[in-house]
């Protein structure tokens, strides 16, 4: 499957949409987006290719960030309800996934007993997580950093909260992921080919990492809170 991120200043609707199409060739079984804008989170999902998605997104809602994904099911069957986005159980946190997370039967035993799941996806075990950690940190980098770092398995994670318009959170480990820079926005995607349109700068980022992305910067540190320095590199394929 695939995901894309995008935090600017324009609409992100298309960017995602179209984002999403150059990405269909790693899976199309279902797929959604979830933008964010003052009115609150709006989450669009469909069963089927990104086409239908199209067709069920609302083109009045207007918002620079957001986040899509197009799913290729390995844990709960092709459905809207386990679509991404994916949504923590107090509605705050967000989240978009590619990958398998192997041990989400042992965190769900062990820290989210008492969560009523709504999908039967392994992905939402990692946004369920956030929200239990965010209690305990009550900061949203400590508690997407903890939760990275008690994953075993593959994933390329795109995720908002609700409470903050100006972040996107990214992590990879084993799933590709690359952040896009731009003039007044960045982008996260699976492939750069999902981005070329609008950015031929990119970042690598490297498994295991935390990407905390802006409008304005992208800062990668490791899952020890230490800030990783890194040069972009210009991607040379035609868009
Ligand atoms: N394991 C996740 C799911 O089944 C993500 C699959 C994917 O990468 O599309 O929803």
């Amino acid at each position: 499957c695939g995901i894309v991120g995008y935090i600017g200043q324009q609409d992100s609707k298309e960017i995602l949409l179209n984002g999403l199409e150059k990405l269909e060739y790693r899976g199309y079984d279902s797929a959604g987006i979830a933008l964010l804008n003052e009115s609150g989170l709006n989450i669009f999902k469909v069963k089927g290719r990104i086409a239908t998605l199209k067709e069920s997104v609302d083109n009045e809602v207007h918002a620079t960030m957001g986040i899509g994904q197009t799913r290729w099911a390995t844990h709960g069957e092709p459905s809207v309800i386990n679509a991404h986005p994916h949504q923590s159980a107090s509605g705050r946190f967000t989240l978009v996934h590619n990958g398998v997370i192997e041990n989400y039967q042992d965190l769900k035993r062990e820290y989210l007993q008492d969560v009523t799941f709504v999908s039967e996806t392994d992905t939402e075990v990692v946004v369920q997580l956030i929200d239990k950690l965010y209690e305990t940190y009550q900061d949203t980098t400590e508690s997407f950093r903890h939760t990275m770092r008690l994953l075993k398995g593959s994933y390329a994670i795109a995720l908002i909260d609700k409470e903050d318009p100006n972040t996107l959170y990214v992590s990879k480990n084993k799933s590709p992921l690359l952040a896009g820079l731009g003039n007044g926005f960045n982008v996260v995607a699976s492939d750069a080919m999902a981005t070329l349109k609008i950015t031929n700068q990119y970042l690598e980022i490297h498994d295991r990492e935390i990407v905390i992305v802006s409008r304005e910067s992208v800062s990668i540190q490791n899952l020890d809170g230490i800030e990783v320095l890194r040069d972009p590199f210009t991607a040379q394929i035609d868009a």
